[in-house]
């Protein structure tokens, strides 16, 4: 009954998150979801949190949430933004900072949620692409805008790109908000956090999702100057003045709070995906440099669709992007735990012998 849509609704082109199966004993490596679960220390917060309580409203603001993520940055609480996971705080940042006049900037090869944010917004924007090394060339971003985001390692080429490029940006763009997504930078990538205080101009976005193990939960949040904030808070309270419930800020604290945990499953991530990417390339795969909790790799005898499918066909599910094109021939395999990887690499052996 389309008749009935509103007009923009004709138009939008909604983003395809990876498949969640519902069937059991596959092994899931197409979402990036940490392998690990969460801090028993989450899970008995939110458990202490559902009671009677619940019948009361949460807090609008996340006070305390956002009390603990800024003495954990190093910042205040009026330089945190907090939402319903990373993807409605950048809703959020691309409507109250990103709609100018001069088009928005991000790689041609990134987080396919951008451009369908620009679609829901109307927002002009130039993808700039990446060079022959997949890497972001911060000088093919010397040219007006109405603001710049990239992931930060990019997604999903998984590499890194260093802080003083980033600054670099920030100074030649002034007058534009530079957004880092750093939905991947606890897996070995360097954090743009401590640039926030010397550049009124950059907002970083981090989530729960990843390093946290809580993609469940929906928790994301943003960190910046003051009046970057205040322009989020502003979009947030004409939208709904509770993204973040009560059990989500109960568990959200405890996960900030448990930071041996955090280290911890870091670091057996960041080990797992270095070893595997050793024995990939033992075996003939070309993989492009990480630093987050995935690879994106490729076979010089065996197309990347292909390949998804043999995996598929052994039980393990990863993701094939058919565009753009230059990704096409890869595969992004989300790092899982050793049995796991075990598990990848004799099937890998299996289908490059075949
Ligand atoms: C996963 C991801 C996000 C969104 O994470 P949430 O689960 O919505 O917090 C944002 N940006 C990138 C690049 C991601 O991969």
């Amino acid at each position: 009954m389309s008749q009935f849509w509103s007009g923009i609704v004709h138009e939008l082109t909604p983003y395809v998150p990876g498949e969640q199966p519902k069937v059991q004993d596959l092994i899931k490596l197409n979402t990036n979801e940490n392998p690990y679960g969460p801090s028993p220390k989450v899970i008995a917060a939110i458990t202490a949190e559902a009671t009677d309580a619940l019948r009361l409203y949460p807090d609008p603001n996340s006070e305390r949430l956002k009390t603990v993520i800024a003495d954990y940055h190093g910042l205040s609480a009026a330089q945190v933004f907090v939402g319903n996971g990373s993807d409605e705080v950048l809703a959020h940042v691309f409507q109250a900072l990103l709609k100018h006049s001069r088009p928005l900037l991000f790689p041609d090869i990134t987080y396919s949620f951008y451009p369908v944010y620009c679609g829901l917004y109307g927002i002009e924007y130039e993808a700039i692409p990446l060079d022959r090394h997949f890497e972001i060339n911060i000088h093919n971003y010397d040219r007006p805008n109405g603001g710049i985001i990239f992931p930060n390692p990019n997604a999903p080429t998984g590499i890194p790109l260093e802080l003083d490029k980033i600054e670099a940006l920030l100074q030649k763009n002034r007058y534009s908000v530079v957004v880092v997504d750093e939905a991947y930078v606890d897996f070995g990538t360097e954090s743009a956090v401590r640039l926030i205080n010397t550049y009124p101009n950059l907002l970083v976005t981090q989530t729960l999702s990843k390093a946290r193990s809580l993609a469940g939960l929906r928790l994301g949040f943003a960190l910046g100057h003051p009046d970057l904030i205040e322009a989020l808070t502003r979009v947030k309270d004409s939208f709904n003045s509770y993204p973040v419930d009560r059990l989500a800020e109960a568990g959200a604290i405890a996960a900030m709070q448990d930071v041996d945990y955090f280290e911890a499953m870091r670091e057996k991530v960041i080990a797992a995906r270095d070893s595997l990417v050793k024995k990939m390339e033992a075996i003939g795969f070309v993989i492009l440099p990480s630093g987050a909790n995935f690879i994106l790799a490729k076979h010089p005898s065996i197309d990347g669709e292909t390949l998804a499918q043999k995996l598929r066909e052994q039980r393990i599910i990863v993701r094939h992007f058919k565009k753009p094109k230059r990704i096409a021939p890869f595969v992004r395999i989300t790092i899982g735990t050793e049995l796991e990887m075990a598990q990848l690499l004799k099937a890998f052996t299996f289908i490059v012998s075949t």
